[in-house]
């Protein structure tokens, strides 16, 4: 579906309330908000969801890649390696097992909190590794507890299941953990719950919201899981046992981190599907965005304009000429907006402050068009200053439009004392008598009036050049008359 004023763009945000869809740019959103609130009525809005807006996770694996790499990640991996350093001393040279699991439970314990704040933070759509601060700030969710009762109920499954059914039901059984694992970890990571990683139709409720890339999904993982074994291997052929523990688990910790990342990313991809709601900030960060707030602001007075409300779209168009860089834009639509709302006063209002742009001499074909718009909408009308009858003078090619350039140099002579500025109007007038309306005289008339009156300035060469030129063409046409 696409938004109700922006046909071209997909609409993200869905107003129960004035039953709209509304593209991204549409949307207000305020700091810290998990949905923008609708432009019209101001109710919080619900999200269509990104998974066709966003690049799809399997064109992102350069971000899972490189997310180990990530400075806060490093911090981590670092620390944890030199906690594995420890453990590997110890559990090497105090053979006993109750301290030995102890350890190494504590060491998982570390690991598994980093990888679960991973992917709760990719799945918000911040893409920055946690740092050593936030990982604290999250360990009250205790997830070492819920995943070691996550592997029990596994395992004990696992058995009973072997007892019954033997070899081929135990297949089976590994077979669909291996095929629900990423499924088993989003749902531990973002509900918190051991119910929701292994109640099956919670696990089919993920499959399905994701579709089909699920099974994209589980192809990741499993390649991720052939890097980390191959890695391991090569770790534990080469090394002495009490040196390869910190590169063993540092390679755990390294392929883990990597493959969070691509849950939390699949979270963020498909929030909407799996019912999260994900912060709207970060949308707005992230992806399909008006990166500028003045083209954003420009889309809002869309909605406006097209809803009536022409006070809002004013106030919307002025805020958005404040930008140099966007007045001329902006302005043109206020200009256009009240010509057809026909109310005379609110167009002077803002064609003055068109006219008054200092670059106005950019959109010079534009500003010539916009004039003729206005002067035949309200003829009282007419850029008073200098610089926009030079600009609007300066555009004129066209014979016929000789009366548009009489009329922005009616009062041009007689003000010429009082604004010095006036110099760049005479010298564009005298200019389109002489290249546009072949008249010499006049143009040579207006140039001597201007040396005479300005002697000096910018004006002073082009002048003088143009003056030649005239004079030439003069006496080059006048043995034939
Ligand atoms: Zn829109
Ligand atoms: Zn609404």
């Amino acid at each position: 579906m696409n938004c109700k004023y922006h046909l071209h763009k997909k609409a993200l945000w869905h107003c129960n309330h004035c039953d709209t869809p509304f593209c991204i740019d549409c949307c207000d959103v305020e700091p810290g908000m998990h949905a923008p609130r609708c432009l019209l009525c101001r109710n919080h809005m619900d999200s269509y969801g990104i998974s066709d807006q966003v690049e799809p996770f399997w064109n992102k694996l350069s971000l899972f890649n490189g997310y180990p790499f990530q400075k806060n990640a490093m911090n981590f991996l670092g620390i944890f390696m030199a906690i594995a350093f420890v453990v590997g001393i110890i559990n090497s040279f105090i053979p006993i097992w109750l301290i030995n699991i102890a350890l190494i439970l504590a060491l998982f314990s570390v690991g598994i909190t980093y990888v679960f704040s991973v992917l709760t933070k990719v799945a918000r759509g911040e893409f920055d590794a946690p740092s050593h601060e936030e990982v604290s700030l999250n360990n009250s969710n205790n997830m070492t507890g819920k995943v070691i009762g996550l592997y029990l109920v596994l395992i004990g499954a696992g058995i009973l299941i072997g007892l019954s059914g033997g070899g081929t039901g135990l297949f089976i059984y590994v077979a669909a953990i291996g095929f629900f694992f990423p499924a088993m970890m989003i749902n531990l990571g973002m509900v918190k719950d051991i119910g929701a990683a292994v109640n099956p139709s919670d696990l089919l409720r993920t499959v399905t919201g994701i579709g089909w890339p699920y099974l994209l999904l589980v192809l990741f993982v499993y390649l991720i899981g052939v890097g980390l074994e191959f890695a391991q291997n090569t770790i534990y052929f080469w090394l002495p046992e009490f040196l390869s523990y910190p590169l063993i688990y540092g390679a755990l910790a390294f392929f883990y981190i990597m493959m969070f990342s691509m849950f939390g990313y699949v979270v963020y991809q498909y929030h909407a599907e799996l019912g999260y709601g994900i912060d709207a900030e970060q949308i707005m960060n992230n992806e399909n965005v008006q990166p500028i707030p003045e083209l954003r602001t420009l889309a809002h007075a869309d909605v406006y304009i097209q809803e009536g409300r022409f006070d809002d779209a004013e106030a919307a168009l002025y805020e958005t000429a404040k930008n140099p860089q966007y007045s001329a834009q902006a302005l043109e639509r206020l200009i256009k907006l009240n010509m057809a709302r026909k109310n005379p006063v609110a167009t002077v209002k803002a064609a003055r402050a068109y006219y008054d742009q200092k670059d106005l001499f950019k959109y010079a074909p534009n500003a010539l068009a916009l004039y003729q718009e206005i002067d035949s909408f309200e003829p009282r009308f007419k850029p008073m200053n200098a610089n926009a009858r030079a600009v609007l003078i300066g555009a004129i090619r066209n014979p016929k439009l000789l009366p548009v350039v009489e009329k922005l140099t009616t009062d041009m002579h007689d003000r010429l004392g009082q604004d010095p500025d006036l110099a760049k109007a005479l010298s564009a007038e005298a200019k389109f008598y002489a290249e546009v309306m072949n008249d010499d005289d006049k143009a040579i008339d207006l140039l001597n009036k201007l040396l005479a009156k300005f002697p000096h300035g910018s004006h002073k060469t082009e002048a003088e050049r143009l003056l030649g030129v005239c004079m030439n063409m003069k006496q080059t046409l006048s043995p034939n008359t």
